[in-house]
């Protein structure tokens, strides 16, 4: 292929050793004369804050060249609203509360436009903006994440206060704390007579997530869905908290973004819930969205308002492209239709198992041990499913016996249970392996392990794993053969 991990680097002036860093936590073990998809190079690019352009040569048809738009000029850069997933076990409040968020924010004028389904909206609060991104549920979330996508800043987890912590909360607070993003708890329904919030805080403690009313760093918020108390009070701890962390975008230059999610209307053709997260998108731009691309024939705001043009953060459902891109897919504007069109008539026509392969290569242990090897992975994450928690305390004291000088055996998420696709998803993004003790994996879960390239390794002995790992790291301390 003619982007290698090389050329990339020399095109937009990171290191190799950066570049190879990202897909190596896809799971993708390149050297640096390996080739790279054009999807993987714009993705890499726009990880490392690049605005990669892919240019093709009139002479060859398949040669292209990369170079670099000249853009993230620091004086361009303006605050941006934040944007928050609401992740937490079903039936906790999620969709409740995002409804209510919305309808306190939206004069009655506009209510008929509620009862449609939204991908993502936008209140002001005070005259500051939030974006909320309604993600169905935690494995979606991490589905995103897996593709790379990573829009949220902000996780608010929602906790039942009747209810305490449970199994899908656990999940998702692995999928937040390894997405890095910053994380507040909404302890909901607080109206209920059997609230219990000391146990709330207690469970939420005991997952590692500490209070700030204990001395932690966790804002834990008590909201009601349904009397709307806290709202206010859980909008202003995420205002506070995007303050901290001043999250900034360009305006001026092209729109970048993703896809949340699309479909087909009858009247109008494909629409896709974007959410731009840099530059400006205008009606009449040209944009490509993984295997498809048009150009922005009509977009419209979350209360459906036509609008002419979106800034940062801002999600918009948008009609003109082709066909109906991938939840989670990029979008890039583009300054001529004709290149659009060829690059995603190229992606399409390319041998899928070839797309695949080059983008993640199955992530094993073994992959991982060698990367550890060269120095660029000093973490060994692991994922533990297993049938009892007693066997997860046995396996964790195990494996924090593996003492090792330069790679340190980290558990991710551990969780009494067969191995599901939240599971494959956390791995797939976070470069975990999945270690399953007297445990097998759903069938689901396990299809999509081998779509993405996932090592789910059975055990039925303590001793055999951590022997396996155990060995496996000794064996990085023996010079290369
Ligand atoms: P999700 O699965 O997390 O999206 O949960 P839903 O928003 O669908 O809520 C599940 C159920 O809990 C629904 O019957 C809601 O009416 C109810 N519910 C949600 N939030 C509250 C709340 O704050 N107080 C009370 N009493 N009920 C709530």
């Amino acid at each position: 292929p003619p982007i290698t991990v090389r050329t990339l680097s020399e095109a937009i002036g990171h290191p190799s050793k950066d570049i190879m860093r990202i897909l190596w936590n896809e799971g993708n073990m390149v050297t640096i004369n390996d080739g790279l998809s054009e999807e993987a190079a714009l993705e890499i690019s726009l990880e490392l804050g690049v605005e990669l352009e892919i240019k093709r040569q009139e002479t060859a048809k398949d040669r292209l060249t990369l170079s670099v738009e000249s853009d993230e000029d620091p004086a361009n850069l303006e605050h941006r609203p934040p944007i928050v997933t609401i992740l937490g076990h079903v039936d906790h409040g999620k969709t409740s509360l995002l409804d209510k968020i919305r309808s306190a924010n939206v004069t009655s004028g506009e209510a008929g436009g509620i009862t449609q389904h939204i991908a993502s909206y936008q209140v002001d609060h005070n005259g500051q903006k939030v974006t909320f991104v309604d993600t169905p549920g935690h494995a979606a979330f991490g589905e995103m994440r897996a593709r790379g996508a990573n829009i949220t800043d902000i996780i608010v987890l929602v906790v039942a206060a009747d209810d305490g912590v449970m199994p899908q909360t656990k999940e998702c607070i692995s999928h937040a704390k390894s997405s890095g993003a910053p994380i507040i708890v909404a302890m909901n329904k607080c109206d209920l007579p059997d609230a219990d919030e000391q146990k709330v805080l207690q469970d939420l403690a005991a997952n590692e997530i500490l209070p700030a009313e204990w001395g932690g760093e966790i804002e834990v918020i008590r909201t009601s869905a349904t009397t709307g108390e806290g709202i206010e009070n859980l909008l202003e701890t995420i205002l506070v908290t995007a303050e901290l962390h001043e999250y900034k975008a360009d305006p001026k230059r092209d729109a970048v973004g993703v896809c949340l999610e699309a479909f087909l209307d009858e009247g109008r053709g494909v629409m896709s819930w974007l959410i731009v997260q840099r530059g400006t998108m205008r009606v009449g731009d040209v944009i490509l969205c993984g295997e498809t691309y048009g150009r922005v024939r009509a977009m419209y705001n979350d209360r459906n308002e036509e609008i002419q043009e979106a800034p940062p953060s801002t999600p918009i459902k948008v009609a003109g492209l082709e066909e109906v891109p991938s939840a989670g897919e990029f979008f890039f504007v583009m300054p001529e239709i004709e290149e659009a069109r060829q690059i995603a008539n190229d992606r399409r026509h390319a041998d899928r198992a070839e797309v695949l392969s080059s983008r993640r290569k199955s992530l094993s242990l073994d992959d991982l041990l060698s990367a550890a090897r060269t120095g660029s992975v000093s973490d060994l994450p692991i994922i533990v499913k297993a049938d009892a928690p007693g066997s997860i305390e046995a396996i964790r004291s195990e494996l924090e016996k593996l003492d090792h000088p330069e790679v340190r055996v980290q558990i991710i998420h551990e969780a009494v249970g067969g191995v599901n696709e939240s599971d494959v998803y956390l791995a797939s993004a976070s470069g975990a392996i999945i270690v399953a003790f007297h445990v097998i994996a759903e069938d689901r879960a396990e299809v999509l392990a081998e779509q993405e390239g996932v090592d789910i390794r059975r055990f039925r002995i303590i001793y055999e794993l951590t022997d396996t790992i155990k060995r496996s790291l000794e064996g990085l301390l023996e010079p290369e053969a």
